[in-house]
């Protein structure tokens, strides 16, 4: 199924997305993720997609990201596997949703896309072995790890480049049935394909992250790890639409704006 969260008559809530339209629910998205009896969380109120303003999924404690995880990645940057997963952090304050800008900030000169499978977890994480890490899932969603390139260069750690407001796109909702090991990824730049990769192309899988960020930090419900980015990255500007696909989960859409 699809929680999504939106905005209608600016109160927020929580729904089931079903094509184009969404179920509202009482309950938050966390508490649907958890659901093993969703029909008695819907309401008697259908909204039409278009008549709503979605907002992210999930309003996480933090963001917690894969640096290079795709094989196909490392091949193009003619780099060796590495041994363990190298991680790095994007605040809350960073998250935004489908149909958001994203602020091209006036201190960098490259904003660059990284389209991204993003977890949720569901409940609280800690020193989880990959065999469980399951039971830790909620569902998934699209995201995209906006990084200011020149500064993540020029700065040696990446905390600033990754930071910015509006610099984590989540959406447009959470799909919580999918085979995250086989998920065709993409990423279109004004229409244009520049990321074409699946899942399974990953270095480490979902489980194997969830067990060594979890051994480091206890990730809390409605945390995110976003999993890394295959090939074809590259740098946008102000005036482009950028969109990430997930084969289960659908587009996750953002127009990049001056700040
Ligand atoms: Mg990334």
């Amino acid at each position: 199924m699809k929680i999504i969260r939106f905005l209608k008559d600016n109160h927020e809530k929580t729904g089931l997305l079903e094509d184009d339209h969404i179920i509202e629910l009482s309950c938050s998205a966390i508490e649907a993720i958890n659901s093993k009896a969703i029909n008695k969380l819907k309401k008697n109120v259908n909204y039409k997609v278009e008549d709503v303003k979605v907002i992210p999924p999930v309003l996480p404690s933090k963001i917690v990201c894969v640096g290079l995880n795709y094989r196909d990645h490392a091949a193009e940057l003619n780099m060796e596997l590495p041994e363990e997963p190298i991680i790095f952090m994007k605040p809350p304050t960073s998250v935004s949703g489908h149909l958001d800008n994203v602020i091209y900030p006036a201190s960098s000169n490259q904003v660059d896309f990284e389209g991204e499978l993003g977890i949720v977890l569901s409940k609280e994480a800690k020193n989880v072995k990959s065999e469980d890490a399951a039971d830790y899932i909620g569902g998934y969603a699209a995201l995209n790890d906006v990084t200011a390139r020149d500064l993540q260069r020029k700065d040696g750690q990446w905390t600033r480049a990754k930071s910015f407001d509006t610099f984590c796109p989540i959406g447009p909702c959470i799909e919580t049935d999918l085979d995250p090991m086989n998920q065709n990824i993409s990423l279109k730049l004004n229409g244009e394909f520049k990321q074409k990769s699946n899942t399974k192309n990953m270095i480490f899988n979902i489980y194997e992250l969830v067990e060594f960020i979890s051994n480091i930090m206890t990730l809390k419900p409605g945390d995110v790890i976003a999993t890394g980015t295959p090939p074809g990255v590259g740098p946008m500007n102000i005036g482009d639409t950028v969109e990430v696909e997930i084969e289960e989960i659908g587009i996750l859409k953002n127009f990049i704006k001056k700040s």
